[in-house]
């Protein structure tokens, strides 16, 4: 869907306000559920007429959506700063599958950041290698070398920040400064802070990737990813994404909206949660390395603050030595804290992660086992007394 973002107001009345249209809702707060496959026309000439205008907003057939997916799609692109349009996918992955797709052509080559997330490092290596694209991993921290190591025949790069289960934060406008001075495509997955709290495009974005499963669904109730882009590039995506049948259903985007209108105060929530617990493990024995960028002295902390005007409380601890058999007595004693995939929701989560398994050229020690932690919107203090007994149970030998 195309439209103009803007930043003008601040952030909660973005939020309230954004893909809000009369003409959509009707009286009605929310635009209603609205599922259809097929749109009647009055005739055969207003059918024939509607062939070649193939614009968003207008009704034509249900693969192209309905005023539920526009409202959504409507609001993303006006939480954007500098955005053309948004197109919806039926999960996160989808998302930066189909920004990639639509910027490679067989050839090509990718360069994607060493702490992507990894069914995107696996979509690229396997599913676009069989369509002969290649694929190089770079470090992301290192500005210099990635500058040097775009080639001729590179043409996009895909950065993730911070990055995936080991949250370094790179420098975005640096990165895309040296990839744009070489004619490349800036792809980048803004999961983790969003929208609100990083306006990609402005940073030199030129496609940013939302998984929505996470903050804008924000009950673990619905899947769902969302591609923002700029003039350049938002009619390639478009293209591409309804030529290869992608859409997402009217009642998730339902969800989906309903989930934008809080995501604010729940992001302000889990952030402030998650520096209270981060500090708080900062200062256990048991841990030796809390990664997080919203931590002052972290690493990564001076881009975050130069860069972002929120963040969320996702954040990953290292252990400090212990094996993995202690590691997993720790996430199985905790109460609060559920095992499971995904984060973004209201409630607590808890993975053991091997980030060893999905890097190419950043390094991670051997022996360090780690743990994530999403952080919900429960009591800090409930969340701390639960920690407090994983860390027994990770002790006691
Ligand atoms: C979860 C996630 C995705 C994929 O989202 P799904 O809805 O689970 O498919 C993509 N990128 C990042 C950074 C994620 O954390």
């Amino acid at each position: 869907m195309a439209g103009e973002g803007s930043g003008k107001q601040g952030t909660g009345t973005r939020l309230v306000g954004a893909g809000r249209k009369p003409e959509w809702t009707g009286a009605a707060v929310n635009p209603p559920v609205w599922r259809a496959s097929t749109y009647l026309y009055e005739d055969s000439a207003a059918q024939e007429a509607d062939r070649l205008p193939n614009a968003d907003g207008l009704f034509h057939y249900g693969a192209r959506g309905g005023p539920t997916q526009w409202a959504l799609a409507d609001a993303l692109t006006q939480l954007e700063p500098g955005a053309a349009g948004t197109m919806l996918y039926p999960t996160g992955l989808a998302a930066p599958v189909m920004a990639l797709l639509s910027v490679l052509k067989s050839g090509d080559e990718l360069l994607v950041a060493d702490n992507s997330y990894d069914p995107t490092r696996s979509f690229a290596t396997k599913a676009l290698r069989d369509y002969g694209i290649t694929t190089r991993f770079f470090d992301p921290l290192d500005v210099k070398g990635f500058a040097a190591l775009i080639g001729d025949g590179s043409r996009a790069v895909l950065l993730e920040s911070p990055g995936s289960l080991t949250m370094e934060v790179c420098d975005v406008p640096a990165l895309a400064k040296a990839a744009k001075a070489r004619g490349l495509a800036v792809l980048l997955d803004n999961t983790w802070a969003g929208p609100t709290g990083f306006q990609a495009l402005r940073h030199g974005v030129d496609l940013s990737i939302l998984a929505l499963t996470k903050h804008v669904g924000g009950h673990s109730d619905v899947m769902m990813g969302s591609v923002t882009a700029t003039a350049e590039y938002y009619p390639r995506l478009r293209r591409h994404s309804l030529m290869l049948g992608q859409q997402a259903s009217p009642d998730d985007a339902a969800l989906a909206l309903r989930g934008l209108r809080t995501m604010g105060v729940r992001l302000e929530r889990s952030t402030a949660s998650g520096l209270v617990i981060a500090e708080w493990l900062q200062g256990r024995s048991e841990i030796a390395a809390v990664l997080c960028p919203l931590l002052p002295g972290s690493p990564g902390h001076e881009l975050w603050r130069r860069d972002f005007t929120g963040g969320c409380g996702l954040l990953t601890v290292v252990m400090a030595g212990g094996d993995a058999a202690a590691r997993d007595r720790l996430v199985d004693a905790l109460a609060l804290f559920g095992i499971g995939y995904s984060w973004g929701g209201f409630e607590s989560l808890v993975l053991g992660v091997h980030p060893e398994r999905d890097r190419s050229v950043m390094s991670w020690p051997k022996d360090a086992y780690a743990v994530r932690l999403w952080i919900g919107l429960e009591d800090p203090a409930d969340l701390i007394a639960d920690l407090t007994r994983g860390l027994a149970a990770w002790s006691a030998a």
